[in-house]
C-alpha cells in the first residue's frame, strides 16, 4: 500500500473530528480547527501554505506545488472544509467522532467533503515526500463556507487573494467521479460538467387596500395567488442540454435500452437513487416556497408577496426568465433575492482524457460519463471570478448497493475506506501525469 493509501483514512477521520458546522448565520465554530490540521500536515512535509481568515475563524488554506513545465496552465484542486450541521440524536454514531466501522468512516463530511479534503492532503504529502513533481503547477485550496454560498471562502479568496490562482485555467472538486455499477464488467463514473443556475425570486403584487366586506377588483392577494399558481404548476418542457443528452445516451448504451426523448424515465429508473442528483436536470423548475400577506381577516392588504425557488438550465437562462415573466401577468412583478449562474463545459480536452485514463488504470471496467447537477458547487465562483473551467471529480469506487446520493447532508453519512484508497490512487496518477 502506498503512503497516501495508508494515511488517507486517518486524515479523513482527523478532519471529521474538527466540527466545522456551517449554520449560514456566522454562529458556528468556523473552519479554523480543520484548517490548522491541514496546515500542520503540510508543515510536517515541509510545505508552506497561505492561511487566511475572511472573518473570525473562517479559515482558508491555499498552497501551490510548482510543476516541471512552466508553459502549462495550472490546475486547481479545491475542497471545502465546512459541513452542514448534524443532529446527533438522529445518528447511529456521534457525527463528529470519525468512527470507523464495517470498513466505512462515519461522520458529517465523510462524503461532503472531508473525504476529498483528506485525499488532496494525502496525495500532496506523498508527492512531496517522494520528491516527485507534477508537470503543471497544482494549486490546492481548502476553503470555508461552501455550504452557505462561499462568501467567506471561494468568493473571498478570489477577490482578496487572486494572485494565489495565477495561471489557473481548470479545476476539479466535489460531486462527481463516483461510480455507478452497471454489471461486474462495467462501472460508470459520473463526472460533473454542468450545473443548473439559481434564481430565488420575490413576487410582489400591489393592489387596492380596503375593507374586507366591500367590492374590490384590485385585490393584491388574489393577483399574487393567481401568479403563484401559474408559475408553480407550469409544466416546463423537457430540454436537453448537451451534457444531459450525452449522459442519457451513455446510460441507454450501458444498459442496452432505448433513449426516447419524449419520455426518458426508463433510463432514470436505471440510475436508482442517483436520480436525486440528476432528476431535475432535464428541465427548469420553479417551486413556490414562501407566501406572505395581510394581518386581519377583514382587511384587504395593499400588498402580497411570495418567493419562488427557480432553477434554470445552462444555456437557457434568457428563455427561463421570459417564460416566468409571461406567467407573472400584468399585476405582479418580480425582484431577485439571489441569483447564481448556470455552468456547462464540454466533455473533452486533455484534462478529461487524463481523468478517464487515471480511472481506467485503477478500474479497467471504468467508463466516464458527463452529467449535470441540479445544485451548485464552488466551481461556479471560480468560473465567474477567474474564468476557470471546473469539473466535479472526487474519484470513488463505490459498492454497488450504496445509496451515495443519500449521504450528502444525510443522516449516518459515511464513506468506504477502500473508496478513499481508490481515490488517492486515481488522483495521484491524474495530478502527476496531467
Ligand atoms: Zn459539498
Amino acid at each position: 500500500m502506498t503512503h497516501a493509501e495508508h494515511e488517507v483514512a486517518d486524515l479523513c477521520v482527523e478532519l471529521i473530528r474538527a466540527d466545522t458546522s456551517n449554520y449560514g448565520d456566522g454562529s458556528g465554530p468556523g473552519e479554523r480547527e480543520a484548517a490548522e490540521i491541514v496546515m500542520a500536515r503540510l508543515a510536517e512535509v515541509g510545505v508552506e501554505a497561505h492561511y487566511s481568515e475572511s472573518a473570525d475563524r473562517r479559515a482558508n488554506v491555499v498552497t501551490r506545488i510548482e510543476g516541471t513545465d512552466p508553459s502549462l496552465p495550472a490546475l486547481l484542486v479545491h475542497g471545502h472544509l465546512d459541513v452542514v450541521p448534524a443532529n446527533a440524536a438522529d445518528w447511529t454514531v456521534d457525527p463528529f467522532a470519525g468512527e470507523v466501522r464495517d470498513g466505512y468512516i462515519w461522520g458529517r463530511g465523510a462524503v461532503d467533503m472531508k473525504d476529498m479534503d483528506a485525499m488532496m492532503l494525502a496525495v500532496l504529502r506523498q508527492m512531496v515526500t517522494e520528491g516527485r513533481r507534477p508537470r503543471r503547477d497544482l494549486v490546492f485550496a481548502w476553503v470555508a463556507d461552501e455550504e452557505a454560498g462561499g462568501e467567506y471562502g471561494a468568493k473571498y479568496l478570489t477577490k482578496a487573494h487572486p494572485e494565489l490562482f495565477e495561471g489557473v485555467t481548470e479545476a476539479i472538486s466535489e460531486v462527481g467521479g463516483y461510480s455507478l455499477e452497471v454489471d461486474p464488467g462495467l462501472r460508470l463514473y459520473l463526472i460533473e460538467t454542468a450545473q443548473k443556475g439559481l434564481a430565488w425570486m420575490r413576487l410582489i403584487a400591489d393592489g387596492r387596500a380596503g375593507h374586507g366586506s366591500m367590492l374590490n377588483s384590485d385585490n393584491a392577494v388574489t393577483e399574487l395567488a393567481k401568479a403563484v399558481a401559474r408559475i408553480g404548476s407550469h409544466e416546463w418542457p423537457l430540454t436537453y442540454t448537451p451534457t444531459v443528452r450525452t449522459f442519457l445516451t451513455e446510460i441507454a448504451d450501458a444498459f442496452g435500452l432505448p433513449f426516447d426523448e419524449s419520455d426518458p424515465s426508463n433510463l432514470l429508473d436505471k440510475i436508482g437513487p442517483l436520480v436525486r442528483f440528476v432528476g431535475a436536470t432535464l428541465q427548469h423548475t420553479t417551486n413556490p416556497t414562501q407566501l406572505s400577506s395581510g394581518y386581519k381577516a377583514n382587511v384587504i392588504p395593499g400588498r402580497a408577496e411570495a418567493v419562488i425557488d427557480g432553477r434554470f438550465l445552462p444555456g437557457h437562462e434568457e428563455e427561463f426568465f421570459k417564460t416566468v415573466d409571461s406567467l407573472l401577468g400584468d399585476k405582479v412583478r418580480r425582484e431577485s433575492i439571489h441569483h447564481d449562474i448556470a455552468l456547462e463545459t464540454t466533455f473533452d480536452g486533455a484534462l478529461v482524457e487524463a481523468m478517464i485514463a487515471a480511472l481506467k488504470a485503477e478500474d479497467p471496467t471504468a467508463r466516464a460519463v458527463p452529467y449535470c447537477m441540479s445544485g451548485g458547487t464552488d466551481n461556479k465562483t471560480f468560473f465567474a471570478d477567474l474564468d476557470v473551467r471546473g469539473f466535479g471529480f472526487v474519484p470513488l469506487r463505490l459498492p454497488k448497493d450504496m445509496d451515495f446520493a443519500a449521504m450528502f447532508h444525510g443522516v449516518d453519512e459515511r464513506v468506504p475506506v477502500e473508496a478513499l484508497r481508490f481515490g488517492v490512487r486515481v488522483l495521484d496518477r491524474l495530478l502527476l501525469n496531467y
